[in-house]
């Protein structure tokens, strides 16, 4: 058998047609195949590599931490340097409150972390969420995931759960002194990038506050410079109570965080003691990664350029079968007429070189959320085969 078929036979499947492409390398904005292909990223891992895949520094970090240590012993117990210091680099970005970070393997954990805590912290039953946001695939994470097709298949789930309607004042009546917390995503991603208005935002924080019901802003998706400042929360002029992070704050290595105020975070050390419990959350090696990474980010200064980059892409990408382009930074969706023309138009990109998706919840709009590094040749030369990828499929019989 060859790989491909391997992984088809081995590698555990969770859909009926994967791309299965078998890549080989990848280095900044740029994937190879096996056969020698070269791809341009414009997804980055949805949203993972940030400042470009195997960034030398990232590279150099975990190389030198790997010869150091690896694991030496479940969280919380030991002082293990390289999670010492990216903790207290993190809330050196971050407001003051949220200054406590729980490191854990994957966003989804730090989802259910994040939802413990508000539960011990208030004492109260009640969730609410938002119809069509993504929060991760655990059973607490997928009973507040906000599709009634992902949820069905597996009930029974968490009870106390509503979800609302993101951006609709009239369904923050429904945060009442029974809820624990709220969970949003501050710009809906796996909706096909909705970007909420400001003044909701706010309403969403003063009904918190009026309701002493915590609010978790998800920004595993959103965070580290993807919408142009280093969180969305920023863009909104609020502060959430409990903050998560994923994806690309590993540097391509497996780490989540939910980031609170000490004092809530301490909820954890009593009644019971050990509050949350993770082997591998805040692996050493994948902190000394994430923090490389977050040094780029910020020294190479990437966030600065990120809004000219979304208007390239937005001034290129005029086709008569776009129907919308809808952006936040450089989280970016191509609304097509149907599932079928984007899935074609995908498939099409691809074999010629561009590498995309689709989104969850949006199954006709095209996922473009390349590493922030992109450069200008790159998206030109991207946005070039889009083009000429919507000419084919238009003109198909
Ligand atoms: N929240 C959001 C907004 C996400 O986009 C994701 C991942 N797509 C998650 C949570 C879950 O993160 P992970 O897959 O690392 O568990």
């Amino acid at each position: 058998m060859n790989q491909r078929e391997l992984f088809l036979r081995h590698v555990a499947q969770t859909s009926p047609a994967p791309l299965a492409i078998e890549m080989v390398k990848a280095s900044g904005c740029r994937m190879w195949d096996a056969q020698g292909k070269e791809y341009i990223d414009l997804i980055g891992g949805i949203s993972v590599c940030n400042i470009g895949h195997c960034h030398p520094r990232v590279v150099e970090a975990v190389t030198s931490q790997s010869a150091k240590y690896m694991h030496l012993m479940v969280y919380g117990e030991l002082v293990e340097s390289p999670q010492v210091w990216f903790a207290q680099q993190l809330a050196s970005h971050l407001p003051k409150q949220l200054d406590s970070v729980y490191f854990t393997s994957s966003g989804t954990e730090a989802t259910e972390g994040a939802m413990k805590l508000a539960k011990r912290i208030t004492g109260r039953p009640n969730i609410a969420a938002f119809h069509e946001s993504y929060h991760g695939s655990s059973q607490g994470a997928l009973s507040v995931m906000g599709s009634e097709y992902w949820r069905n298949a597996f009930r029974p789930l968490l009870p106390g759960i509503r979800h609302l309607e993101h951006n609709n004042i009239q369904d923050l009546k429904w945060i009442d002194e029974t809820v624990a917390c709220v969970i949003a995503e501050p710009i809906q991603a796996e909706r096909g990038v909705l970007v909420p208005e400001r003044s909701w935002m706010k309403a969403l924080r003063e009904r918190c506050d009026e309701t002493g019901t915590l609010l978790i802003l998800d920004e595993i998706q959103t965070g580290f410079g993807r919408t142009g400042s280093l969180f969305a929360f920023e863009q909104f002029g609020i502060i959430p109570d409990i903050l998560l992070l994923g994806k690309a704050l590993g540097g391509g290595m497996p780490l989540g965080a939910f980031v609170s105020s000490l004092a809530n975070m301490n909820a954890f050390t009593t009644d019971p003691v050990l509050g949350h419990i993770t082997t591998f959350g805040g692996h050493p090696v994948c902190c000394a990664a994430g923090s490389a990474a977050f040094d780029v980010l910020l020294d190479e200064n990437l966030v600065a350029n990120i809004n000219v980059k979304e208007e390239l892409f937005r001034q290129l990408l005029v086709h008569p079968m776009i129907k919308s382009f809808r952006s936040a930074g450089l989280l970016m969706a191509l609304e097509f007429e149907s599932w079928e023309i984007n899935k074609a138009i995908i498939d099409a990109c691809i074999s010629m070189g561009v590498f995309t998706d689709w989104f969850l919840f949006a199954s006709h709009c095209m996922r473009l959320a390349p590493p922030l590094t992109i450069s200008v040749e790159e998206i030109k030369n991207a946005t070039g085969i889009i083009l000429k990828a919507c000419e084919s499929i238009r003109h198909q019989p």
